[in-house]
């Protein structure tokens, strides 16, 4: 039974922010109630499950150094539901696939005799003649590669997963990710034998994986919760926080059938998107801070998943399309995931198109989508016409927060008013804090947040996931492809500054 001294939180969301909030104050008996809008848990991390194909938004590998966040995922899924899975990606690029991270050898043998020439004769006139400005990421990298190559292994997938030009994205991000990297040192890398081989294999070749996709991580993370005595309510959308005496006193749920209800808090820990967080105030903030709301800016996404016959699986986990002709940017094979995602006989390809909401490809019908999106497999060359069984469409908004250069000065209004305006409410998570945040970083804030509502800690949150050594060495996810090439994998926690036009 909870003290009456201890404090009872609100958690808004069961995303791996949320659950893992609610499941370390429930753990430590404080009362704790969730909300979720969704009719799932997991968030970003879900399995979603149609007609008994399960997939992955994206693809989610749990992967992580934080001691405290591998522990948790190991207290909630037994080892035999926690597969660890080889980890294979590569480069399609007309109708070849390179390794990737890239191979020199195999880059160079897969181009054929002439077009090896002829980038390594780019690659030369690009050192004998760089660019002059490389203030932006396209000429940076072509002062390192030469055009030709940037072309074939940076240039599209870039575009496609942030959706402007490569030549208008600063060069500073790529600068300090992938710094000293040039040709001749991923020649090097390639043929001498690498330092630290079996650390670097282990933390990178392989991954953890539950066996029906990353939402059975919080499915499981959900039940926990409710069995410690905890509650989580889904369809159910936190849409008032309502403020009293400089503080967070109550918030409003509403239901999907529309009933509305306040719920006391003492404390609050938000999981959604910050800016909504600060549109759902009451009173509300000033006009100034809503501006900062409203400013803030992500990317969007979608992917099509399509069943094929198990002819046309591959060994990848996905498979980065850097061909023009076609919008997919990367194919899932949920079943190079985990076999248990996938029937007998059959695979599922996930297409995954980088994309805004209420754009073109955004408001395209399922059908619609569907069909492109076989209509494009097709055209790779990746199954044989007709081979489509039948798919499905997810849409996903708001699934990767925008760096922009207004962001950081926004974000920093909007933490500056909670500060004063309601100490209490607590913004956690990726798009709870507009953070490049992966699940691991995700849950991190949520742990440190626990900590200073039950043991006043006083940790910095806002710290978790700023360029930390390892990022660069060792990690690697979901924007890897960004840097394609490098040989040193992206973190996927970090993103690039995306340019905008004030007003
Ligand atoms: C394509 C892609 C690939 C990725 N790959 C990886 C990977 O390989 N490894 C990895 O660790 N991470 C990966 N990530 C990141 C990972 O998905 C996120 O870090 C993680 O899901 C964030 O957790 P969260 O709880 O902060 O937010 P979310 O997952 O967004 O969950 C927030 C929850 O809050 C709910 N909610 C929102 N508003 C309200 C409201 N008003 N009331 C009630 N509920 C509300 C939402 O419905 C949602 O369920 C990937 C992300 C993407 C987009």
């Amino acid at each position: 039974m909870p003290s009456p001294d201890i404090p009872r939180t609100v958690v808004i969301g069961a995303g791996p922010a949320g659950l893992t909030a609610a499941y370390q104050l429930a753990e430590r008996n404080a009362p704790v109630v969730v909300f979720e809008s969704d009719d799932v848990v997991g968030g970003i991390s879900r399995t979603v499950e149609r007609d008994g194909w399960r997939f992955d938004i994206g693809g989610h590998r749990f992967f992580t150094k934080v001691p405290q966040v591998e522990a948790l995922w190991h207290a909630i899924l037994p080892d035999e539901d926690f597969l660890l899975r080889p980890r294979t990606s590569r480069i399609y690029y007309q109708g070849k696939l390179y390794d990737y991270p890239l191979r020199a050898v195999n880059a160079l043998r897969n181009l054929g005799v002439g077009q090896a020439a002829l980038a390594v004769g780019s690659y030369l006139w690009a050192r004998v003649r760089p660019p002059k400005d490389q203030t932006n990421y396209e000429a940076w990298l072509v002062a390192r590669f030469g055009w030709r190559l940037y072309r074939t292994f940076f240039k599209t997938y870039t575009e496609k997963l942030w959706g402007i030009p490569v030549s208008e994205m600063p060069a500073d991000w790529a600068a300090q990710r992938v710094k000293n990297l040039s040709l001749s040192a991923a020649i090097i890398n390639a043929v001498m034998p690498k330092r630290n081989q079996k650390e670097i294999a282990s933390l990178i070749e392989e991954f953890r994986y539950p066996k029906y996709g990353p939402g059975m991580m919080w499915e499981a993370a959900a039940r926990r919760v409710e069995k410690m005595g905890g509650t989580v309510t889904m369809n159910s959308s936190v849409t008032a926080i309502h403020l009293e005496g400089g503080r967070a006193t109550a918030v409003t749920v509403t239901s999907r059938s529309g009933e509305e209800y306040r719920v006391p808090a003492d404390h609050v820990i938000s999981s959604m998107p910050l800016s909504t967080l600060l549109k759902s105030m009451d009173p509300p903030p000033s006009a100034d801070v809503l501006a900062a709301a409203d400013d803030l800016r992500y990317r969007d996404y979608l992917t099509v998943a399509l069943i094929v016959p198990k002819e046309f699986s591959f060994p990848d986990n996905w498979i980065y399309i850097h061909d023009l002709g076609v919008k997919v940017g990367r194919i899932q094979n949920y079943g190079s995931w985990s076999p248990y995602l996938v029937k007998e006989g059959r695979t599922c390809l996930g297409l995954e198109f980088f994309v805004f909401e209420g754009d073109e490809m955004w408001t395209k019908s399922d059908t619609d989508l569907i069909a492109q999106g076989t209509a494009e497999l097709e055209v790779l060359g990746l199954v044989r016409p007709g081979a489509v069984e039948t798919g499905y469409v997810v849409r996903v908004p708001k699934a990767y927060p925008t760096y922009d250069q207004y962001y950081r000065r926004n974000v920093e209004i909007m933490r500056e008013w909670l500060a004063v305006h309601a100490p209490n409410v607590h913004p956690v998570g990726r798009n709870g804090m507009h953070r490049y945040n992966n699940a691991d970083h995700s849950m991190l804030t949520a742990m440190l947040t626990v900590e200073n509502i039950l043991d006043q800690t006083g940790h910095d949150v806002w710290t978790v996931n700023v360029e930390e050594e390892y990022h660069e060495e060792k990690s690697n996810n979901d924007s890897a492809g960004a840097v394609a090439g490098s040989g040193r994998r992206g973190t996927g926690r970090d993103a690039p500054v995306i340019p905008r036009k004030a007003g």
